[in-house]
């Protein structure tokens, strides 16, 4: 059956409740056939919740169990039971109610559910302790005893009050746990009938007790009535559907209750204060059972009360502890982990011992973590702290202080020597794939090894610091490396940093120019095309392009410099061919850094570019490094292809010098391989001339063009011929120039006369 038919069901039975009870309650109906209906009604709903709900059949059990004591105390109080019987058939629903009651408190409110239990248990006691008072008490005095029709007392009469007493403090108790489920925001419809019946029986009871009072006549009949409404309400419960996540567990927000349960348990112990203070005890017995349940009551709220505070105190502790480490691997954090190298330098004072920091970056974590998705790269990073935990000696300490970084510390070691062996040792940690949901992948790591000298103050930080910045030599070497800090590398690192700032600004001060090296057909004798490269004169002084292009790349400053250098190339060509400095078709050579290749923007960079200078897209060569293809190969694949599409070229620049294999190049659009300078430096070894004839062939079996670069002599130009490559360029051909000398060198270059001196000046 849908939830929706159950529901409708649910409902009904409620409706049928309500209807039940004033019928009832107005002496329409026999109680006889609404009991038996009522009864007929809620073993439906116990084999419903147990069969279709399928939420086990203790709840249903509880629930028949605790209806059958009600209806048989009922039948048995008009059908000649014992006095006592009848007091305790009432007693243990209520008990039963406490239990469910609490199950079902503690699972949803998980672990909050001790304190309201507690809280409830106290305020049972109070209610306890002023019924006895109030109620019970006056009872045993016959000539006072007017609350209750066992007044006429004896031992049974006793015994039947203290029962008394107990349903009605065990009825307190069940109406302030079901208060804090209720309000708790744990609830749910089937919480909410359930109530409603549990409300319903502890009407009846305290119904029950007034109607037994000799000094109020209350018809028997609303007894009845408020027992069937009950036993229909939770005949609703059990049918509901939403019964099935009673029992899940579920972390729930209980503030709300909070003040009202402060409130309940105040009142719980003035309350009872007061109506001991306030009235005498009759008699020795009566007074032990009030010491007795005072001293139960004290004991019940010193308890809640150490609760309380070690409650609050492992709170603190829980603060204490999340705000010092990290909550996906457990591992100190970057403050605890400054507090515990601080601690390694104090105490190494005077020692022999040079305290090690290693600190260790996941290589291409943010590619695992895009590509892969957070799930994964969280996996990658518990494994790497696991590996790590067990690669270091037991007194070291690893933590991990932000994203991909760890930070391992050994405060024994003596020697420079022991920190690099340490290190290796991390790093042959990675050797192995790091599983998970992705079982063949691996991941490397860059370690940067800091160790503090002897006798020299060094702070926790500065230490760290070192360790930080020999992680970033590690990485420009090529990562999956380790580096050891020396001084040097703060130089390094500042003069890093005061380049990055200045070249901020750099093009805004037009600082930046481009100069263009001429690129040779040595076979036809015309310049076929020139490479832009840059040029950056800081405050007149000019900063080598191997300086400051990692920098540019690195800080993404490459991106406005590289838009402004193709257009600037491609605007100076739209000049050159316009006033026949050179021919129509000749290229332009723009290099493109990978950073550019992942701008979304550049595409349509290239095609504004070709829009406003009205150079034809053949004729513009975007160079490219191989390590593009090697490290994000996806991403640039799909610009290049783009680029492909609207007729650019593409070229592989310094050819050779990465590690970019056949079925890499297969995939990429490639129209030239440009052989890089050290295999034109080295053509006089066979097995470089072997490794050049194989690109020109590969080249050639990819329908490309080759271009030499770097080339210095005529006796390189001759082996290049010889090997089948014609297309050159070098400072044998021409340096990179300024724009003011292009049309002089053009010209120079196709003078055959002049040429022909300049490749074989024996002939000159
Ligand atoms: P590249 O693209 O391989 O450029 C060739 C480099 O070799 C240039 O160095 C050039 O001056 C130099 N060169 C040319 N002929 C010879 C020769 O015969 N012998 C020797 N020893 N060197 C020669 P440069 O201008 O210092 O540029 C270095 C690198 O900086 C370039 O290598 C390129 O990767 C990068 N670069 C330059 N301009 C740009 C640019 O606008 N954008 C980007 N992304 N990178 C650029
Ligand atoms: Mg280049
Ligand atoms: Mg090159």
């Amino acid at each position: 059956m849908a939830r929706r038919t159950f529901s409708a069901v649910a409902w009904s039975a409620a409706l049928a409740g309500a209807v039940t009870t004033t019928l009832v309650a107005a002496g329409t109906i026999g109680v006889g056939d609404a009991t038996a209906g009522a009864l007929l009604v809620l073993t439906a709903a116990v084999l419903t919740a147990g069969l279709a709900h399928r939420i086990g059949w203790r709840g249903p059990a509880a629930a028949a169990l605790v209806t059958t004591l009600l209806f048989l105390a009922r039948w048995g109080s008009t059908h000649g039971f014992d006095a006592r019987l009848t007091e305790i058939l009432l007693t243990a629903p209520f008990t039963v109610m406490i239990v469910v009651l609490v199950a079902t408190t503690s699972r949803r409110l998980a672990d909050r559910a001790a304190s309201v239990i507690a809280d409830g248990l106290i305020v049972g006691l109070g209610a306890w302790i002023i019924v006895w008072v109030l109620l019970v008490e006056p009872a045993s005095d016959p000539t006072d005893g007017t609350w209750f029709v066992y007044g006429a007392l004896d031992s049974v009469g006793d015994a039947v009050s203290v029962l008394r007493a107990v349903v009605l403090a065990a009825a307190t108790v069940v109406v302030m746990l079901l208060a804090i489920l209720l309000f708790s925001g744990a609830s749910n419809t089937a919480i909410g009938f359930g109530a409603a019946a549990v409300l319903g029986c502890v009407a009846a009871a305290i119904v029950r007790a007034v109607s037994l009072r000799d000094d109020v006549s209350l018809d028997p009949r609303w007894f009845d009535a408020l027992l069937l409404g009950a036993a229909l309400a939770g005949a609703a419960a059990l049918f509901h559907p939403s019964v099935r996540t009673i029992t899940a567990g579920r972390r729930v927000r209980i503030s709300s209750p909070l003040m009202a349960r402060l409130t309940a348990t105040t009142a719980a112990l003035i309350a009872p204060v007061i109506a001991l203070a306030g009235t005498d005890a009759p008699s020795a017995g009566d007074r032990i059972v009030r010491i007795a349940s005072s001293v139960v009551l004290a004991v019940a709220v010193m308890t809640r009360v150490v609760q309380s505070v070690r409650a609050n105190a492992s709170t603190q502790d829980e603060l204490v502890r999340s705000a010092l480490t990290d909550s996906l691997t457990g591992l100190p954090n970057r403050t605890l982990m400054l507090r515990h190298i601080d601690t390694a330098l104090r105490s190494s004072w005077g020692t022999p011992r040079q305290p090690t920091v290693l600190f260790i970056d996941v290589d291409r974590f943010k590619a695992i973590n895009d590509s892969l998705g957070h799930a994964t790269g969280d996996d990658v990073l518990t494994t790497v702290a696991s590996r790590l935990l067990a690669s270091v000696p037991d007194h070291a300490v690893v933590g991990r202080i932000s994203g991909d970084e760890f930070v391992v510390l050994d405060d024994r070691t003596e020697t420079a020597a022991q920190s690099v062996m340490l290190a290796e040792k991390l790093l042959d940690a990675f050797r192995e794939p790091v599983g998970g949901s992705q079982p063949d992948m691996f991941v490397t790591a860059s370690i940067g090894v800091a160790h503090a000298p002897s006798g020299m103050d060094l702070s926790a930080d500065a230490l760290m610091r070192h360790a930080d910045t020999a992680m970033y030599r590690a990485k420009d070497a090529g990562r999956n490396c380790i580096a050891v800090f020396d001084d040097s590398m703060v130089e390094r690192v500042t003069q890093r940093l005061d380049i990055e700032t200045a070249l901020y600004r750099a093009l805004e001060r037009g600082e930046v120019h481009l100069v263009h090296q001429p690129i040779v057909d040595v076979d036809l004798g015309l310049v076929v095309g020139f490479e832009a490269l840059m040029r950056w004169r800081r405050e007149g002084a000019p900063v080598s392009p191997a300086e400051f292009i990692p920098v540019a790349e690195d800080t993404g400053t490459i991106v406005p410099l590289g838009t402004w250098a193709l257009r600037d190339a491609l605007a100076r060509l739209r000049g050159w061919i316009d006033d026949g400095t050179c021919k129509p078709s000749t290229t332009m050579s723009v290099n493109v850094s990978p950073r550019q290749l992942n701008d979304p923007q550049f595409v349509h960079t290239v095609v504004d570019a070709l829009a406003t200078t009205r150079v034809s897209a053949d004729q513009l060569w975007l160079e490219v490094t191989e390590g593009v293809m090697i490290t994000e190969p996806d991403q640039a694949l799909a610009t290049l292809r783009r680029l492909e599409s609207l007729g650019v070229r593409i070229a592989v620049d310094d050819f050779g010098t990465g590690y970019s294999s056949l079925s890499l190049l297969q995939r990429f659009p490639i129209h030239c391989v440009k052989i890089d300078r050290t295999f034109v430096q080295r053509l006089d070894d066979p097995g470089t001339r072997t490794i050049v004839r194989t690109i020109v062939a590969m080249a050639g079996s990819l329908s490309a063009e080759v271009v030499a670069e770097g080339v210095e002599t005529t006796g390189q130009l001759s082996l290049l011929a010889s090997l089948g490559c014609s297309r050159v360029q070098g400072y044998l051909i021409g340096a990179p120039v300024g724009v003011a000398d292009i049309p002089a060198v053009v010209a120079d270059l196709e003078d055959r006369e002049s040429f022909a001196a300049r490749i074989n000046p024996a002939r000159a």
